[in-house]
């Protein structure tokens, strides 16, 4: 096989066969196909699409690229969830040990944050003491254990895509959709679990913009996981503002653990309850999903899903009196505080904006190399169709530096669009595809 012939097929239309596409997948990660190639498929992929058959034989190439992790020796059916990413998005954090509360099994690899999103991995690195290296065999322990682990992606997990999608960065080739699914996919599948839910976000802050996109890619990934043998379910959910009031590290960490004590914004509650409901259904735990919805509520208010909380955070070596008491996480001394300018309404509140907010104040990383600042943060004090005076505090910003704290301010105030009017509230839940 050559990948000269590919490409002629490929630019002309053609429809690449499993073999081929296996092939393709090998020789680059190899190094025996060369970027000059893979970066001239990849145009062409762009321009003549991909079938569902062969953007599920993609994922399922990269997926055997690296390792992919064997979780058959905790007992019971093991549910992922992934979100393709956002503001605020401080979901797994509670979401992770409220289903595991009720015997849903969670082990999750999670990633660290780059750009205007913030990750998993370093919220809860916010937690002191608390560790998410983990040695594999420490991992499948842990759930089996207790139910659920949170670890750090290991660079062994779907390599092709790595590399890809390296290569798509600098070729002008990310937004091609089977290229996008196959990419998320194919880490999600390595990473072992018997059931997806995907909560794929939409507007403002997110990859995908509009509904048109998040559908689509929706559509894509569920396609995907089904042609893998797996049950998955997907979401639609909005990211035109930020998931919640709190933005950056601790300050999203300390929110997680309210809404763990069935308090916290409403907005999270329900989407944390809605992805939880649908995760029990995967695990057996629950048979419709009102009735998930109600029993995962009731470990909010019950303390349960705390007290799991607290087994996971001991777990990995962190010290759960933080959960206990979450005020305790410190937050940057410093404050500054965005207040109305007029009387009216939030009409909006550009989401990547108050990420990028987030991230002048040293609550994320630029380049990899970047350390964060886990104090800093945002707490949104006004969302979309709040009504304000003049002079009323809109949100706090808390920082460690001055020039920083400038900064992130005046993109806040950027990011905040006050009209006369009040806007029609969107609801969290924008859609579902059913797999
Ligand atoms: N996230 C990924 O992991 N891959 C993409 O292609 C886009 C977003």
């Amino acid at each position: 096989m050559r990948m000269t012939d590919l490409l002629e097929k490929k630019k002309n239309g053609g429809i690449l066969t499993a073999e081929e596409i296996e092939f393709m997948i090998r020789g680059y990660t190899q190094g025996d196909i060369p970027d000059y190639q893979m970066s001239a498929m990849t145009m062409a992929i762009c321009f003549q699409g991909m079938n569902a058959r062969e953007t599920g034989d993609l994922t399922l190439a990269m997926r055997d690229s690296g390792d992919t992790l064997d979780l058959s020796g905790i007992r019971g059916i093991k549910v992922d969830k992934h979100s393709t990413g956002g503001v605020g998005d401080k979901t797994s954090l509670t979401l992770a040990p409220l289903v595991s509360s009720v015997g849903v099994k969670v082990a999750k690899m999670s990633g660290r944050g780059l750009g205007h999103t913030g990750g998993t991995i370093d919220k809860l690195e916010s937690i002191p003491g608390f560790s998410t290296e983990l040695s594999m065999d420490a991992f499948i322990s842990q759930v089996d254990r207790i139910g659920m682990a949170i670890m750090g992606q290991t660079a062994e997990l779907a390599p092709a895509d790595k590399k890809l999608y390296a290569l798509r960065d600098v070729t002008a080739t990310v937004d091609q959709m089977s290229l996008i699914a196959s990419s998320i996919m194919s880490k999600k599948l390595a990473a072992g679990a018997d059931a997806i839910v995907l909560d794929v976000k939409c507007g403002s802050g997110a990859f995908m913009r509009d509904r048109k996109g998040a559908d689509a890619l929706a559509q894509e990934m569920v396609s995907i996981a089904r042609h893998a043998g797996k049950q998955v379910w997907a979401y639609i959910t909005d990211m035109d503002q930020p998931l919640g009031n709190a933005v950056g590290n601790a300050i999203e960490v300390r929110e997680a653990i309210e809404t763990l004590k069935g308090k916290g914004p409403e907005d999270f509650r329900e989407l944390v309850l809605t992805l939880g409901a649908r995760m029990c259904i995967f695990a057996g735990v629950a048979g419709s999903f009102d009735e998930a919805y109600k029993l995962l509520s009731g470990q909010l208010h019950s303390g349960k899903a705390l007290e799991q909380m607290m087994r996971f955070v001991k777990a990995q070596g962190g010290d759960p009196s933080y959960v206990e008491d979450e005020t305790r996480l410190a937050l940057a001394a410093n404050t500054e505080e965005l207040r109305a300018d007029r009387d009216g309404y939030v009409t909006s509140i550009a989401c990547a904006e108050v990420g990028m907010a987030s991230l002048a104040l040293g609550g994320g990383r630029e380049t990899k190399a970047d350390i964060i600042d886990p104090q800093v943060g945002i707490m949104l004090h006004k969302k979309v169709g709040d009504a304000v005076k003049s002079g009323d505090v809109m949100a706090t910003l808390y920082y460690n530096d001055e020039q920083k704290g400038r900064e992130g301010l005046k993109r806040l105030k950027a990011a905040y669009q006050i009209g006369e009017t009040a806007p029609e509230k969107r609801p969290i839940i924008l859609g579902e595809v059913e797999g």
